[in-house]
């Protein structure tokens, strides 16, 4: 198929600008919808919110551990779309339906309710989660809703992210950002990392790599502009900054520690501290923060962006309500497989609580996260936190394998393939 121009045309800006100023002037009014959809629960409804990683993760062990549990999971979207591995979606190592799960097996197998809505509001005092098409009650909430990107802090990033998205968020967004891959035939590409925390500290250097890969590979004429907000990759700074000396050299300028001030898609310029960069295309990622219904629920104090959490336990300040994965603040970097374990934490003390009992033993915790450095080779990192319950005390463990081989970017493969098989099988 030849290659076409990806070229936004002032139009098209024009209409985007107008959609926002027609959405920032109107007026909603939320009202919550009152009917009630279940029977009152009986001491061992388990509701969680968010289909992810989390999410999953938890509905799935809680009714494991203790099948007795009514578990209730409410995810927005209808289908599962997994962020880890999306960059090797974006420059076609896999294919899309690769990244994606339907929910319906966590009910034929494991009997958990799933139910397709998008949750409006949460009565903490009443325990009752409001969704579009009623409220449910529950004696246990986990919740576990991912990120936000932060348009409330840094407004200028909304338009940008529409048209050169920055794909952090699962779905839609990276099928449009590797159509714009594919099409675009500029020279100047850019590139933009917030400053931690966000979501996979590893992901954007991994997706910076591959797409020059693409670009080397596909034999296009760009250079790409890469405005880091942090000075170095936060993880796997030996691994990256070897990779990109020794396979990309030349072929990107790497602008590290800057802030961006605005981005001007009309112009297609982004403006920051260190000066300005004109582009043709890019991938804008924004700054994260966990999704505002949980600072509108009191669980997040203010000025701050994360879901403060025992972090062994990921209990909140409201007994029997947890927040895991991205939303909360926690010892481990913010990840799918992080989710994961900390959703197996959580599990075991809803189910033994249901039981009458308070966990014993270690509570553990794990992260691993792979990053391609070019089309084959991949680096790694480790990290893994054991608690005892009893003495309190905790025991890190870090791993960085910054040395690149093509037998990690198979087990790259191979730890995804297993993180979803614990999900949804
Ligand atoms: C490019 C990229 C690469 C990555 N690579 C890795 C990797 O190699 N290893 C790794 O471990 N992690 C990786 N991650 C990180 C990983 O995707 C996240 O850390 C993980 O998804 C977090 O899980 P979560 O459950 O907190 O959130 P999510 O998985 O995002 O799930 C949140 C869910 O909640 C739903 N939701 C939100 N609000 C509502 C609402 N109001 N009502 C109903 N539903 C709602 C959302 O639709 C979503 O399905 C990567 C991320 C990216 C972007």
């Amino acid at each position: 198929m030849p290659r076409k121009s990806s070229g936004v045309s002032r139009r098209r800006v024009l209409a985007g600008g107008a959609l926002a100023l027609a959405l920032s002037g109107m007026n909603f009014v939320v009202s919550k919808n009152t009917s009630r959809l279940l029977g009152a629960p009986r001491g061992r409804r388990v509701v969680v919110v968010g289909g992810g990683y989390g999410g999953v993760t938890a509905a799935k062990y809680v009714k494991k551990e203790n099948p007795d549990a009514e578990v209730i999971l409410i995810e927005k979207n209808q289908l599962f779309v997994s962020c880890p591995l999306s960059n090797l979606y974006l420059v076609g190592l896999i294919n899309y339906g690769q990244l994606c799960f339907p929910y319906n097996r966590l009910h034929t197998k494991y009997g958990v309710k799933v139910i397709n809505d998008f949750v409006t509001d949460i009565d903490l005092p009443k325990r009752r989660v409001y969704l579009s098409s009623g409220y449910i009650e529950y004696d246990y909430l986990i919740l576990s809703p991912g990120i936000e990107y932060d348009f409330y802090e840094y407004p200028f990033y909304e338009e940008a992210s529409w048209f050169y998205p920055g794909a952090f968020r699962p779905g839609s967004e990276h099928l449009y950002l590797k159509r714009l891959l594919e099409e675009f035939e500029g020279e100047n590409v850019v590139f933009t990392v917030p400053k931690m925390p966000y979501r996979c500290p590893p992901a954007p250097y991994e997706r910076a790599a591959l797409m020059l890969s693409y670009i080397r590979e596909n034999g296009l004429k760009a250079h790409m502009y890469f405005i880091d907000a942090n000075e170095y990759p936060p993880v796997l700074r030996e691994g990256f900054m070897k990779a990109y000396n020794d396979f990309y050299r030349g072929m990107a300028t790497y602008i590290t520690g800057a802030t961006i001030k605005e981005i001007d898609i009309a112009s297609k310029t982004i403006k920051t501290d260190k000066g300005d960069v004109r582009f043709d295309f890019g991938s804008i990622i924004p700054p994260m923060r966990a999704p505002k219904f949980l600072e509108e629920i009191g669980l997040i104090y203010d000025d701050e962006k994360w879901v403060r959490v025992d972090p062994m336990t990921f209990e909140t300040k409201v007994r029997n309500v947890f927040v895991i994965g991205d939303s909360c603040e926690s010892y481990l970097p913010k990840s799918g497989y992080a989710a994961n374990s900390q959703a197996k934490v959580v599990a075991r003390i809803v189910a033994d609580r249901i039981r009458g009992k308070e966990p014993e033993g270690e509570l553990i915790q794990h992260g691993v996260c792979y990053a391609m450095v070019n089309l084959r080779s991949a680096i790694m990192v480790e990290v893994e936190y054991k608690y005892n319950v009893k003495t309190r005390k905790v025991k890190k463990i870090l791993r960085e394998d910054n040395t690149w081989k093509v037998s990690t970017a198979k087990r790259y493969h191979e730890w995804a393939r297993g993180l979803w098989r614990d999900m949804f099988f």
